[in-house]
């Protein structure tokens, strides 16, 4: 795979479990890596534990709901490092319930942040990417955006939304030479999936045939290679990473 040497890359939620490996793949790859989070305290800790591995990624405090911030963001970005060649949209949450007992902040805390942070954040970097005649942007979903999953009306609309938005987008950009993608993960072993008791962890590789949980470097070096030269001809499409639970 070409190397990534002199584009930068935005990867939203690079703090958390798959977006730090996303970042750290990148960076490797010799990407210019910028991130951005909410929580000051872990996202300064993070970034001195990845500058002791040896990468330095460029982290900014701005919550993706916050549409100006997110135009702010950019700016900054671009007046730091240069302009954004490659968007990771992996920030994402989770507020499960069934739809009998979901609140109304529930559904719009993950539709703000999941659908419309996507939103806040592409929106700023797409003319610039087609002006430029190059441009990578990665929108990370789910399985259950997928199949469906009890409990997760608000998220699985927000993960099977984000797949329309890379559809549509995808073809607005295409002659442009940017690609659009999703990449959906089945269950990784991120913190939040290790910390679901054991015997429901079991029960849920069960399911799984590749009889494992899929590891958050896996992810990553897919996004990296949709952010490749080579991925050029590749757009608007959504890769499955489940360890075959869900086929289609
Ligand atoms: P995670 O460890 O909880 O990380 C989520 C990241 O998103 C954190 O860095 C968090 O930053 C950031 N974030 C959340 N809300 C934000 C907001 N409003 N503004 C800015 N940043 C925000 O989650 P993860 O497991 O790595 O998941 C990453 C993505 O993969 C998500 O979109 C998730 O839906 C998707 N996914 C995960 C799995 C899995 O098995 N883990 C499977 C399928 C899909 P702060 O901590 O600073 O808030």
């Amino acid at each position: 795979m070409s190397n990534l040497e002199e584009k930068v890359a935005l990867v939203t939620g690079g703090t958390g479990g798959i977006g730090a490996a996303i970042c750290i793949d990148l960076a490797k790859r010799g990407a210019k890596v910028a991130t951005n989070y909410r929580n000051k305290e872990k996202a300064e800790e993070w970034q001195k534990e990845v500058k002791a591995q040896g990468y330095d990624i460029a982290i900014y405090q701005v919550d993706v709901t916050d549409t100006e911030g997110c135009q702010e963001m950019i700016k900054q970005i671009e007046a730091d490092l240069g302009p954004v060649d490659i968007l990771v949209n992996n920030a994402g949450i989770t507020k499960d319930t069934t739809l009998k007992k979901m609140t109304r902040e529930k559904w719009d805390d993950v539709i703000n942040i999941n659908l419309n942070g996507m939103f806040n954040v592409t929106q700023p970097v797409v003319e610039g990417m087609t002006d430029r005649g190059w441009g990578r942007i990665v929108n990370i979903a789910s399985v259950n955006g997928q199949k469906g999953q009890i409990g997760q009306t608000n998220y699985t609309t927000t993960k099977a939304g984000m797949h329309g938005f890379t559809m549509s987008l995808a073809q607005e950009v295409a002659r442009k030479g940017v690609t659009v993608n999703t990449v959906s993960p089945g269950y990784i072993a991120t913190e939040m999936v290790m910390a679901v008791p054991e015997e429901i962890r079991e029960k849920i590789i069960a399911q799984i045939p590749a009889g494992r949980l899929g590891n958050v470097e896996e992810v990553a070096a897919m996004v990296s290679f949709l952010c490749s030269e080579e991925a050029g001809f590749t757009t608007g499409a959504n890769f499955a990473m489940n360890g075959g639970q869900h086929m289609h």
